[in-house]
C-alpha cells in the first residue's frame, strides 16, 4: 500500500481538494516520517515541526473554504537553507550564518507561502553552495537514502535527500554548477535548474550571482511543472529577473515526443565516466528514439573548457559576494579584540570552512591587477564561446540529452582532492554558463545506485525539457523506485 508519504504533490493535491486527506494527516505523515529516518539521512539543519502543523491547520481552513487554493496548498515542501526565511535561522551551511534570522523572506518563499505551502524545515548543504557532496556543511554531511555510506550530491544534498527519502513531497534548491542536478540524478529525484532569470534571485544567499539560480525537486515532471510554476516570474527586486512571460508548464505535459528533434553532445562522452552510467543513458537515448523522437549527434566543441572557466568566474564572484561578512553588518563576529582589523580576520578565519576560503583566495587572485586579463577575462571570453555553442546546437535541435553525472553516488570521504570533486560537475556547469534550462532525471540503475540522465533545453524552454521528461516517466519506471534500505 502506498504511505502517505510516497504520494506526488499532483496526487496529493487531488486527495486534498476531494477532502480524502486533511493537510494536516499529511503534514503529520512526513513530520512522522522524518522523525523515523532523519537520524540516520540528516537531510536538515531544522525542522519546523510547530510551524507546519500551524501552517497545515491553515491550509485545511483555506481548502473547506475554497479559496484562492494553489496546487501546493497544503503541501509539505523543504527549502535549502540558502533561501532567507524570515524569523527562521539561514545558516547557509556555515558558521558565519549560525545564528542568522533574516528579517525579510526570500521572494521565493513570498510566493510560496501565499500558495500555502508547509514548510517542514530547512536543509543541509555545503557551505555557501559550494561543494557536489554536502560533506563540506560546516554542520554534518547528509547521507544519500540510497546507500547511508555514500553522499547525496550537492550542494543541495539535503533537499535531494529529503525528498527521496519520503521527509517532503518537494523541494527547492539552488544550482549554480549542478547543485540541482547532479543531487538529483545521485538520489533518484528529478532536478531542475530553471533559466538564469526564470526565477528571482531576491534572498538567495549569493555564492556566484551571473550563474545562481533557484529550482526544485520532485518525483515526477508533473510535480516539478507545479514546483515551478510557483516561484517562476518577474521581479522588479531582482535586475537580472527577465520580464519573458511565464509559460503554463503543466499545460506542455501528456503529449508524446514524435518528431522531435534531441541532441547528443558528443563531447559529453568523456573519459572517467563510468560504463554503468554510459550504459544507462545509451539506453535512455535508444528509449527516446523509440517514443518517435529523432535523435541526431550535435557538438559542442567548447565543452571541455567549462569546468576551468568555471571555476575562475565562480570564485571571482564568489569572492566579491562574500566580502559582506566582515563581522560587523550580521552573522558571526569574533569580539574578543578592540582592533577592527584583528576582528575582521579572525570573523573570517573562523567562520568560513576550508572549501569557502580556498574560492575567495582562487577568486581574488583571478581579479587581481595583472591576473585579471589572464585569467578572469580569458574565462568570460570562453564563457561567450560555450553560449554560442548551445546557441548553434538549438538552431538545430529541441533538447539535448546527456548523462548528468559522470559517477553514481560515491563514499562519503572517498574524495578527497578538490579538483577530482569539482568534475563532478562537468555535464552539468556549461548549462550554467550558458544561462539556459536543464533537469536531471531518473534514468537507471547501476549496482544498485541511481543514474541521472540529463536533458538541457533553451532559454526559457523549461516546457520543452518537462515534456520529455514527463514522456519518459509514462515508458519507464525508475522515478518510481524507493531506497529500499529506509
Ligand atoms: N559543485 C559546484 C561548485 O562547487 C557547483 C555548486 C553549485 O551549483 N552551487 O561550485
Amino acid at each position: 500500500m502506498t504511505e502517505l508519504y510516497q504520494l506526488t504533490i499532483h496526487e496529493a493535491g487531488d486527495l486534498l481538494r476531494q477532502r480524502k486527506i486533511s493537510s494536516v494527516e499529511l503534514t503529520q505523515a512526513h513530520l512522522d516520517r522524518i522523525r523515523k529516518v532523519e537520524s540516520e539521512v540528516k537531510a536538515f539543519t531544522l525542522v519546523t515541526d510547530d510551524l507546519a502543523l500551524q501552517q497545515a491547520k491553515e491550509a485545511d481552513r483555506r481548502i473547506a473554504s475554497g479559496e484562492n487554493l494553489s496546487p501546493l496548498t497544503g503541501i509539505p515542501i523543504a527549502i535549502k537553507d540558502v533561501i532567507c526565511t524570515k524569523d527562521i535561522t539561514t545558516t547557509c551551511g556555515s558558521r558565519m550564518l549560525e545564528n542568522f534570522k533574516p528579517p525579510y523572506d526570500a521572494a521565493v518563499m513570498e510566493r510560496l507561502n501565499a500558495a500555502g505551502i508547509v514548510m517542514v524545515g530547512k536543509t543541509n548543504m555545503d557551505e555557501f553552495a559550494m561543494g557536489s557532496s554536502t560533506e563540506h556543511s560546516a554542520f554534518f554531511p547528509t547521507r544519500n537514502p540510497w546507500d547511508l555510506e555514500r553522499a547525496p550530491g550537492g550542494s543541495s544534498g539535503g533537499s535531494a535527500a529529503a525528498v527521496a527519502a519520503g521527509m517532503a513531497m518537494g523541494s527547492y534548491g539552488s544550482d549554480t554548477g549542478g547543485s540541482i542536478r547532479q543531487p538529483g540524478s545521485l538520489c533518484n529525484v528529478l532536478g531542475l535548474k530553471p533559466t538564469y532569470g526564470r526565477v528571482s534571485r531576491y534572498g538567495l544567499v549569493a555564492f556566484a550571482s551571473s550563474l545562481d539560480q533557484i529550482g526544485p525537486f520532485a518525483r515526477d515532471a508533473r510535480d516539478a511543472a507545479l514546483l515551478l510554476q510557483a516561484i517562476a516570474g518577474q521581479d522588479a527586486r531582482d535586475a537580472t529577473s527577465s520580464l519573458e512571460p511565464v509559460s503554463d508548464y503543466s499545460a506542455a505535459l501528456s503529449e508524446d515526443i514524435k518528431g522531435m528533434r534531441i541532441g547528443v553532445p558528443q563531447e559529453y562522452w568523456v573519459e572517467g565516466t563510468q560504463p554503468g552510467v554510459v550504459d544507462a543513458v545509451r539506453k535512455n537515448i535508444e528509449q527516446l528514439r523509440e517514443m518517435g523522437a529523432e535523435i541526431v549527434d550535435v557538438s559542442l566543441p567548447h565543452t571541455k573548457y567549462g569546468v576551468a572557466a568555471y571555476y575562475i568566474i565562480a570564485p571571482a564572484e564568489a569572492s566579491a559576494n562574500l566580502a559582506r561578512y566582515d563581522g560587523v553588518k550580521y552573522g558571526y563576529s569574533y569580539r574578543d579584540t578592540d582592533d577592527m582589523w584583528e576582528a575582521m580576520e579572525k570573523t573570517r578565519q573562523y567562520g568560513f570552512g576550508p572549501e569557502v576560503k580556498r574560492r575567495i583566495m582562487l577568486g581574488t587572485y583571478a581579479l587581481s591587477a595583472g591576473y585579471y586579463d589572464a585569467y578572469y577575462k580569458q574565462a568570460e571570453k570562453v564563457r561567450s564561446l560555450i553560449t554560442r555553442d548551445f546557441e548553434q546546437a538549438f538552431e538545430q535541435v529541441d533538447a539535448l540529452v546527456s548523462p548528468a553525472s559522470p559517477t553514481v553516488a560515491f563514499k562519503i570521504g572517498e574524495i578527497s582532492d578538490p579538483y577530482q570533486m569539482y568534475l563532478n560537475d562537468v555535464f552539468t556547469i556549461p548549462a550554467n554558463l550558458a544561462g539556459i534550462c536543464g533537469i536531471s532525471i531518473p534514468g537507471g540503475f547501476s549496482e544498485g545506485l541511481p543514474v541521472g540522465m540529463q536533458l538541457l533545453g533553451n532559454a526559457f524552454a523549461e516546457s520543452t525539457i518537462l515534456r520529455i521528461a514527463d514522456a519518459f516517466e509514462r515508458v519507464t519506471d525508475y522515478h518510481t523506485r524507493w531506497p529500499a534500505n529506509l
